[in-house]
């Protein structure tokens, strides 16, 4: 049965990341962002803490933690710093996740307790500068060369791109078989024909490293197929399932943490001698970011646990994921409105916030995507 409660080892985790980003995180956050700074400093800790092993069975050095674990340590990690939020979410969910969800035991041997401990950064190339929503217009490809596969390429918006060392690389492997042609990698950083591209400049997550990935006629051995040949994308898409929670988690987080700064600032600013809190226009602010984010929170819950039972989320994330970015972008708005012009500025908080949650309504699938997955999905259902 769903639970509203957290169970005592919820509780004792969200309160140890709580107490952990707050003291570890929360000073740094704003010196990251403007210094466009990768936080290496935190990465052993991170790794200490079991958050970049959360995808990662204990045999291989992980914490396996469950997804409504996984969506609790995201949510407290944004609602301090997206940055590191997204960095942790993607290093988990994506090359991780993808390794520790389609590998062989040789490659979850080699890979996943490099990747757990923090000594390895992972990072998951499947977006291309011609193909973002539109995944199987891909054009990278992969071509066999006796035992060894060659892969030609570009890969646009990789995070971790450039602090990554294990890649996740999607290619086409049989072009006339479109999505159902495209084939996963594992490639790592020194590999010849490797390279990272430029760095992207962003309008917030300035402390994620985010860059292109290059590949020219680059070799990787066979046994760095990961997953079946042609079965890439089917992969691709459970990975997405599990994304869409984190990311929206990541969402609520950012939103959160913007109300919480808003709900304190409303009570201690003053004008026409008394706290603006005072105004009902503010409180309805308040009580709408509040009820917003409580029902994404709910919707993220369910697709999380929904997912730990095993059961197919493609609805229930896409819908969780794409209320929670426009609740969470709805809530920093307000809360930069309720801070009036100190919202606008750097000095404080919910500027950030608000700058870096629009990425959740861009990555891992748009709002529009979201529908256009939603909508299939009842559609399919309706008629089937
Ligand atoms: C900071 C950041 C980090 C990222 N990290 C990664 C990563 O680690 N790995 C990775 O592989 N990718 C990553 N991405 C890429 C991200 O997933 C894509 O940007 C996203 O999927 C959208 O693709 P696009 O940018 O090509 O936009 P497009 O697909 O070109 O979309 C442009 C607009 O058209 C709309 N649109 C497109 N098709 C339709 C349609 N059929 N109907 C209605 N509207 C439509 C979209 O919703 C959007 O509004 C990252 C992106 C950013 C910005």
């Amino acid at each position: 049965m769903i639970r509203f409660d957290y169970t005592d080892d919820e509780r004792i985790l969200r309160d140890t990341v709580r107490s952990f980003a707050r003291a570890e995180i929360a000073p740094h956050a704003r010196r990251w962002d403007e210094e466009e700074k990768f936080p290496w400093e935190l990465i052993p800790k991170l790794a200490e803490l079991g958050l970049l092993g959360m995808t990662v069975p204990e045999e291989y050095g992980g914490s396996a933690l469950s997804m409504q674990q996984i969506a609790m340590v995201i949510d407290e990690l944004a609602q301090v710093d997206g940055s590191v939020a997204i960095t942790v979410a993607s290093h988990n969910g994506l090359c991780t996740g993808h390794i520790a969800l389609a590998g062989n035991e040789e490659q979850k041997r080699k890979y996943l307790p490099r990747l757990a401990s923090g000594q390895a950064l992972g990072a998951w190339g499947l977006t291309e500068p011609g193909s973002g929503s539109d995944a199987a217009a891909a054009r990278t490809r992969a071509v066999r060369k006796g035992d060894r596969w060659v892969i030609n390429g570009t890969k646009m918006f990789i995070t971790q791109g450039s602090v990554g060392s294990i890649y996740v690389v999607l290619a086409v492997t049989t072009p006339e078989k479109k999505q159902k042609g495209i084939t996963a990698f594992i490639v790592e950083k020194d590999t010849p024909g490797f390279r990272v591209g430029k760095h992207i400049e962003k309008m917030g997550l300035h402390a994620s490293d985010t860059t292109e990935l290059i590949f020219e006629d680059c070799e990787v051995p066979a046994e760095n197929q990961l997953g079946p040949l042609d079965g890439g994308f089917i992969d691709t898409l459970k990975i997405l399932d599990e994304g869409r929670i984190t990311i929206g988690s990541m969402a609520l987080g950012l939103g959160w943490g913007a109300y919480e700064a808003a709900r304190a600032y409303a009570k201690e600013r003053v004008q026409f001698g008394r706290p603006i809190a005072d105004n009902q226009a503010i409180q309805f602010m308040l009580a709408d970011c509040r009820t917003e984010l409580e029902a994404a929170r709910l919707l993220l819950r369910r697709a999380a646990w929904m997912y730990d039972r095993k059961e197919r989320v493609t609805r229930e994330s896409a819908m969780a994921k794409l209320w929670a970015a426009q609740a969470a972008m709805r809530a920093c708005d307000r809360a930069v409105q309720i801070h009036g012009g100190y919202g606008y500025t750097r000095e404080f908080p919910v500027e950030r916030a608000m700058r870096d949650c629009k990425l959740c309504e861009i990555g891992e699938g748009t709002n529009e995507v979201q529908r256009m997955v939603i909508a299939r999905d009842l559609i399919g259902r309706a008629l089937g």
